[in-house]
């Protein structure tokens, strides 16, 4: 625990690696690509240093911190800045979409805790609530994990549904000397402009991520096993399907592209 001034002492537990240098959180803001009109939701405030970026930039922030401690440093980081809605609550417990509703279309930009990358990003990708943008500070694990490539280690859903939404990219490496405290481990910038239009055309959404989570399910067998056993099939039915879209039989699922998804879905109908 590393004590700072105001009597504040950095919780690990809440994931408080906090950043001060205001020309590298200028920068975060310019790769966020957020500007006068636009409304920002930012995840866990900390003692306010990104908030006070944003507020300067942009037409309205909405600010969510857990920590009680941090909330009257908060408070009064904050006088001057009547654009700023400072909620004290678990990001994860608030009623996200009712919290944001009056915003209307909003970008997400923050320097997250990392222990909730994965059940954040879920829940962003999952509410419906009309996200522009999502930018945030995580682990290099993680972003590699959102921008994965077919056949790639960190390939799974988490790439699948951010890239079907999403046009994420690595933006910026940041070195952990820029943290107080620095963290054990590397951290990037992630951009995530929402697309126009998702990244592959489907008939049916929920049966493309049935399909994507059902070739990661069992990562070493075939798409063909995992197609079976996911949807009852008999081998017959499921190599037809295969062969229909022009997937090799003996592939694994997880070397197949989101337009192979795609095409699985679109010849559904047929394989029933
Ligand atoms: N935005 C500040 C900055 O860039 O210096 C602080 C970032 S720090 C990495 C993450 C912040 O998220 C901490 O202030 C922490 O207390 C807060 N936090 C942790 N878990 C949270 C949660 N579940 N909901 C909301 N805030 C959370």
């Amino acid at each position: 625990m590393k004590r700072e001034k105001n009597g504040f002492t950095h919780k690990h537990s809440l994931g408080q690696n906090f950043l001060t240098d205001v020309g590298l959180l200028e920068r975060l803001a310019d790769l966020s690509n957020v500007g006068t009109s636009d409304r920002v939701l930012e995840i866990g405030a900390g003692d306010g240093a990104m908030t006070k970026v944003l507020a300067r930039r942009c037409e309205k922030v909405l600010s969510i911190e857990i920590d009680e401690a941090l909330m009257h440093i908060l408070r009064v980081a904050m006088i001057h800045y009547p654009n700023v809605q400072l909620v004290h609550g678990d990001v994860m417990r608030l009623n996200l979409p009712e919290l944001t509703q009056e915003m209307g279309p909003f970008h997400v930009v923050a320097n997250i805790p990392y222990y909730i990358t994965t059940d954040l990003m879920n829940l962003l990708l999952s509410s419906g609530m009309p996200i522009l943008s999502i930018n945030l500070m995580v682990q290099k694990e993680a972003a590699e994990r959102i921008v994965a490539r077919p056949g790639e280690s960190g390939y799974g859903m988490l790439a699948v549904k951010s890239q079907y939404f999403y046009d994420p990219a690595i933006a910026l490496d940041v070195p952990s000397c820029m943290f107080t405290p620095p963290p054990k481990v590397d951290s990037v910038f992630v951009t995530m402009p929402k697309r126009a239009m998702p990244k592959v055309q489907v008939k049916d959404e929920a049966l493309f991520f049935r399909i994507a989570s059902c070739a990661f399910a069992m990562r070493r067998k075939t798409m063909a096993n995992n197609l079976i056993a996911a949807f009852r099939l008999s081998r017959e039915k499921a190599e037809g399907w295969l062969a229909a879209c022009d997937i090799s039989l003996s592939a694994r699922g997880e070397t197949l592209s989101m337009q192979d998804f795609a095409n699985l879905v679109n010849t559904w109908p047929e394989q029933k």
